[in-house]
């Protein structure tokens, strides 16, 4: 595939022309955290203006949705992410991202683009772009939605209670990707589900502190925690079928602070992960079942509290949209359901409409992974392959009539 379609003319203020390689370049090295993504929002913006789309900002935070209508027809909700993660970049590139922010938490933390979300979101803009240019190729509606906070699970949601249909109007279906460090520039499909459902909590468990000498007159938040803690790896074993898939992790356990002194409160923080929304409700109605009851074994004061950390539905592929859409997307092959998780999903649900997410494969067999600070997209020929994924994707959808 050539790379000439990476010159794409950036619609900026000062009429500078950016390539796509340079814009993702710059989107690399200025990493941002989940709803903190204000410049890359604006670059987005900038793009989709430039490029005639009706541009709405804010919309959940720093969501960005452009419209750009082409004659009658349906319209084609295509969507990218934006956040970085909180990650020190060690991949040596010369474009690498040497970004200290503070967090949501106030805590200072490096910043990189270790998802691939700045090549979501070049694609993106690279794909409206074109679009833009090429408007005999396609009839009716392209939504280019620009989301927030998907690492967080929470960026989907806040752009749909924001009103982004009220903004845009509702779609006929919804399209994204995301790379997959395999199968360098090839789209990878799965009809049904394909990403799993996600979901993390803390939970604070509540003892009785004392003097490590006297456990008699404490309630000991550590021997409740660990007890938990095995307790819930029965989840998986026991609890569900053994044809269906499951992962409870306890991710964190923190308690106490010195040698000699039962700690009062100890905190657990859980992820859940499966492919059957009942799964994961057995999952996690499990949990709370032997976490509550551990605390009430232990004779807690109080019972344990719990915070829903994140929460993500399962990602479920249109068949029919899947079928048609493998056929006209090459190179393209089907691949096995991915534990990871997306709030992508929601776009489709919530408008009643089918949705399909692919994977776009993006560096060799082997290569450092997605959350990895080595993990580093090879640009040709991924770039120009995801942006004629989403073209060529929409144009499939979209077709030109008469
Ligand atoms: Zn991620
Ligand atoms: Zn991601």
């Amino acid at each position: 595939m050539a790379m000439t379609i990476l010159h794409v003319r950036r619609w900026s203020t000062d009429n500078a022309v950016m390539t796509l390689e340079e814009l993702y370049k710059d989107l690399h090295s200025h990493p941002e955290l989940a709803f903190a993504e204000h410049r890359t929002a604006g670059i987005a913006a900038e793009w989709l203006a430039g490029a005639g789309f009706t541009v709405t900002t804010g919309l959940g935070g720093t969501g960005v949705a452009g419209v750009l209508r082409n004659g009658d027809g349906p319209a084609a909700l295509v969507r990218a992410d934006m956040d970085a993660l909180p990650l020190r970049e060690d991949t040596g590139l010369d474009f690498a991202s040497d970004v200290v922010t503070d967090d949501a938490r106030g805590d200072r933390t490096p910043v990189m683009h270790a998802c691939g979300h700045d090549l979501h979101v070049t694609c993106l803009c690279g794909a409206a772009a074109e679009l833009a240019r090429d408007t005999g190729s396609w009839q009716g509606t392209v939504i280019a939605v620009f989301q927030p906070a998907e690492e967080i699970g929470a960026g989907a949601r806040a752009m749909l209670d924001d009103g982004l249909y009220a903004k845009t109007g509702v779609p006929d279906l919804a399209l994204g990707q995301h790379v997959l460090p395999w199968s360098t520039g090839s789209v990878l499909y799965r009809s049904g589900p394909f990403f799993g459902a996600a979901e993390s909590w803390d939970v604070t468990l509540h003892g009785r502190g004392g003097h490590g000498s006297q456990p008699e007159r404490t309630v000991d938040p550590v021997v409740m925690a660990a007890s938990a803690v095995m307790r819930l790896q029965a989840l998986v074993a026991r609890e569900i079928a053994p044809a269906d898939k499951g992962v409870v992790t306890v991710s964190r356990l923190r308690a106490g602070h010195a040698e000699n002194i039962i700690p009062d409160t100890a905190t657990i923080t859980l992820n859940f992960r499966a492919y059957d929304p009942d799964v994961q409700r057995r999952l996690t109605e499990g949990a709370r079942r032997i976490i509550d009851a551990e605390a009430a074994a232990s004779g807690a004061p109080r019972p344990p509290e719990y915070a829903v950390l994140s929460s993500f539905p399962v990602t479920v592929n249109d068949d029919a949209l899947t079928a048609r859409l493998a056929a006209a997307l090459e190179p393209s092959r089907e691949i096995d359901p991915i534990m990871g998780s997306e709030d992508f999903g929601l776009f489709g649900t919530d408008a009643g409409v089918p949705s399909c997410f692919w994977g776009l494969g993006c560096a060799p067999e082997g290569s450092p992974g997605i959350h990895s600070p080595q993990f580093a997209p090879r640009l040709d020929p991924t770039l120009p392959a995801g942006v004629n994924a989403l073209a060529t994707a929409v144009r499939e959808v979209l077709p030109p009539r008469g």
